[in-house]
């Protein structure tokens, strides 16, 4: 049969339109396929800016060049109603968050620091004596991300192309690079100041620190910083800030006020050495510079198993808890800060080409402004903590129970009771913990009190009740939970505070750019727990297992 007879009896016989479009349909599918391998990206660098609040990104927009915040917001997709959705708003539970794609409900980092139900002691999230340090003398380095009790997005990456991925993690905390990280990186790195001024790890990921990593630390980078801290432009231009001298801020020890310039090299000692590189923009710049050097050494980018570097920037937060959001130090942090984004995308546009990766930015929380500046402006604020009302409490267990011992342990926001005790006097539990719900709940700073029952029996689907549901952690939480008034805060009178259900904690930029990413932006409410889920499409990895959020379609290509 010639090609014209073929032709003919195809477009004659109703099998031959049916064979036409079945090849049709495959012949899609095929570039359908096609189309998702091709824009997997060679490396996903996830960038959390420690504190940083969404506003950050719109109050000094007009201080921004072209390189940094702008590039990515102008040719990225920029999620402008993200927001963190549960209460315990602080360092650890935010970066476990992006990571997990869940929650503390799900993922057990209640918080930095805990009390731990088991051993009845205070625990820190990352702390585990079972690792030595790398690279320091001190235990600083024995850490491991043990207490996490979910995989991160880093994690599926790396068992997803059997280990062939590379995943590196950075931050000058240690919860900051470790939980990123999760438990199959090949590194995570974070600073140790003090004396040392060295980037150190935990024997966790490794048993020696790489050459390129000792080098680093023997290159004196570190000590370039102790150096005169200045405003980046005229501090006349900043308009966009509080007066430099105000009385809510903290000034650095050894100094006379809170104002600039602030001279690191007169107050090293003063400030414990190195330590003072983390509260000044150089923790972001050291960030930056080792940063790069991870690029380089680590060859990252360079091959078809898409690798993942995490970057945490720190500094930012431990200088809005000691100048507060309103300051000159946090206007010239962000200032700095979008010149240390441009140099690090200047550094992947070259060694692993521009639209070659995908970058993510977000925050790991937000922060309020400081109780006292909104006092005094008659916004509602306050600054008592719980620990102001201990004698009244006190007195209201002895005179009810005629012992305080039904209270095992007592923290800022949670209460555990001793449930022997409770029995032995033959209470009932229930009746207690109303009880006790109901006369805390009569102390001004205290806006409501939750019961670990009401959390578990409630399924919660909005409001600062679902925020502090998706917080609570059966093993983990506190038998009460106490939510403060907003700007409510024990922190003190200067400085800013976080760790809230309140829209000045939860609203944090997200904004995604790069390989496989749409360009524009969006006011649907996002969460933070999609962002796992959206990187996860993007790459065609499975999510991670505890992962509750959903990917955000309108992002990806
Ligand atoms: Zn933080």
């Amino acid at each position: 049969m010639n090609k014209i007879l073929l032709l003919g009896f195809i477009l004659i016989s109703g099998w031959g339109s049916f064979f036409v479009t079945a090849q049709r349909k495959s012949k899609e599918k095929a570039q359908q396929l096609q189309v998702e391998q091709t824009v997997v990206p060679k490396l996903i660098v996830g960038v959390i800016v420690d504190q940083m609040r969404f506003d950050y990104l719109t109050r000094f927009a007009n201080h921004y060049g072209e390189g940094g915040f702008q590039r990515l917001i102008r040719k990225g997709f920029n999620c402008r109603n993200n927001h963190f959705n549960y209460s315990e708003t602080s360092t650890a539970p935010g970066h476990a968050s992006v990571y997990t794609g869940s929650t503390p409900s799900v993922h057990g980092i209640v918080g930095n620091n805990w009390y731990d139900k088991v051993s009845k002691q205070m625990v820190y999230c990352v702390a585990d004596p079972e690792y030595s340090s790398l690279g320091t003398t001190s235990d600083a380095g024995q850490m491991s991300p043990h207490r996490l009790n979910a995989p991160t997005i880093t994690d599926k990456l790396r068992t997803h192309f059997q280990l062939r991925s590379k995943v590196i993690s950075i931050s000058i905390k240690d919860r900051g690079a470790l939980l990123p990280a999760g438990f199959t990186a090949n590194a995570a790195y974070w600073f140790r100041g003090y004396s040392e001024g060295k980037w150190i790890s935990s024997s966790f990921y490794m048993d020696e620190l790489p050459q390129w990593v000792s080098d680093f630390n023997a290159s004196g980078i570190a000590a370039s910083y102790k150096k005169t801290w200045n405003t980046l432009k005229e501090i006349n231009q900043y308009l966009e800030s509080g007066p430099d001298s105000n009385k809510y801020e903290e000034a650095f020890a050894g100094e006379n006020g809170p104002v600039f310039p602030h001279r690191l090299d007169e107050i090293w000692d003063a400030n414990n050495r190195f330590e003072l590189i983390k509260s000044s923009p150089y923790g972001n710049s050291l960030t930056t510079d080792f940063a790069i050097a991870a690029i380089d050494n680590e060859n990252l980018g360079k091959d078809q198993y898409t690798d993942f570097l995490a970057i945490s920037y720190s500094s930012t937060d431990i200088v809005g808890h000691q100048f507060g959001v309103n300051s000159k130090e946090i206007q010239d942090m962000y200032l700095r800060l979008d010149l240390e984004l441009e140099r690090l995308m200047e550094t992947l546009d070259n060694e692993v080409g521009e639209g070659e990766y995908t970058l993510f930015l977000t925050a790991d929380h937000g922060a309020m402004n400081v109780s006292s500046y909104l006092e005094d402006l008659k916004i509602p604020a306050g600054l008592l903590g719980i620990d102001k009302y201990n004698d009244r409490f006190e007195e209201f267990l002895r005179y009810k129970y005629g012992t305080t011992d039904i209270i095992q342990h007592r923290s800022n926001k949670y209460l555990f009771f001793n449930y022997d005790v409770i029995a032995n006097l033959g209470l009932e539990r229930q009746k207690v913990e109303e009880d006790i719900r109901r006369e805390i709940l009569t102390y001004d700073p205290i806006d409501r009190v939750y019961t670990a029952d009401q959390l578990l029996n409630s399924s919660y689907v909005d409001g600062i009740s679902n925020l502090v549901q998706n917080t609570y952690n059966p093993k983990r939480s506190g038998d009460l939970l106490l939510i403060y008034k907003a700007a409510n805060t024990a922190y003190g009178a200067t400085g800013s505070d976080h760790g809230s259900p309140y829209k000045y904690d939860t609203h944090v930029p997200l904004i995604f750019y790069g390989a496989g990413i749409n360009n524009g932006s969006t006011v649907n409410r996002t969460n933070i727990t999609d962002i796992a889920p959206t990187i996860a499409t993007l790459l065609g990895i499975a999510f991670p297992d505890g992962s509750q959020g959903e990917p955000i379609k309108a992002v990806l290509k």
